[in-house]
């Protein structure tokens, strides 16, 4: 499958956030090359001008750091969220640094920062979360299975990779959660156990859009998964598995 990198010039980099707890988002980038087959974010193609699918294109906000640090003079201190609509390191941040250079503008304005990703490109940057007062890292994983992983997201990093980021953090005194979400079909005691010795919390999401992958459950053996009380069972033992670090969202 070819990729489409564009590089484009924005107006805003910083929005408000409906998310309860969180006051506003940035997203550097348009569109994500993980790719998920379930992605929520999907929608933001018909805004984008692509013709590629999802997980094809990336546009890069290249001016988006200069705009973020004249956004944040002036509106008042919030937390924000990086990010709800892209994965800030997905592979091409490695490169492009929009992530690492809005974290720099927080850095300076001492913003609240919550970051949300599924790659340990993210231990890059721990040396800019320990200049912020107020960080948390969240690394969402969704299977102990990288069967499952593979098949629903297929160009997202490893779980153990994941894993891996989740320790480093913790080792580095960096407060990190675990976001359980979407729930995709897992050994929940075997995650809760790989998970617990390095979080903080971990949020538990169920599959809010189950019909965009039935086919995907249907064909690999996985119908039970699409049985609302099948998984309200599987997110009553991962509470459990979890001792009180676990939280629905
Ligand atoms: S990592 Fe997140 S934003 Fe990127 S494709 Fe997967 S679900 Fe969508």
């Amino acid at each position: 499958m070819s990729f489409v990198l564009r590089q484009i010039q924005v107006k805003s980099l910083l929005s408000k956030s409906g998310i309860e707890g969180i006051d506003y988002c940035v997203n550097p980038y348009v569109g994500c090359s993980h790719g998920c087959r379930y992605c929520y974010a999907a929608f933001m193609k018909r805004f984008s001008g692509h013709q590629e699918p999802w997980g094809a294109f990336v546009d890069a906000k290249v001016n988006g750091p200069s705009v973020l640090e004249r956004q944040l003079s002036k509106v008042p201190r919030g937390i924000v969220l990086m990010s709800t609509v892209t994965d800030p390191y997905q592979p091409l941040e490695k490169n492009q640094r929009l992530t690492r250079a809005c974290l720099e503008v927080l850095s300076r304005h001492n913003f609240p920062l919550h970051v949300l990703t599924k790659s340990p490109l993210v231990v890059r940057d721990i040396d800019l979360f320990s200049t912020l007062s107020l960080v948390e890292v969240g690394v969402t994983l969704t299977t102990d299975d990288e069967k499952v992983r593979r098949l629903f997201e297929p160009h997202a990093p490893p779980i153990p990779e994941r894993i891996g980021a989740l320790q480093r953090l913790s080792q580095e005194g960096i407060k990190a959660y675990a976001f359980l979400g979407p729930m995709l079909p897992m050994e929940p005691e075997r995650l809760a156990g790989m998970i617990a010795p390095y979080v903080s919390s971990v949020l538990i999401d169920r599959m809010n859009y189950p019909w965009k992958t039935a086919t995907l459950y249907r064909r690999n053996g996985f119908s039970p998964w699409l049985n609302r009380d099948f998984v309200m069972d599987i997110e009553d033992r991962l509470l459990k598995a979890l001792d009180g670090k676990g939280r629905l969202v």
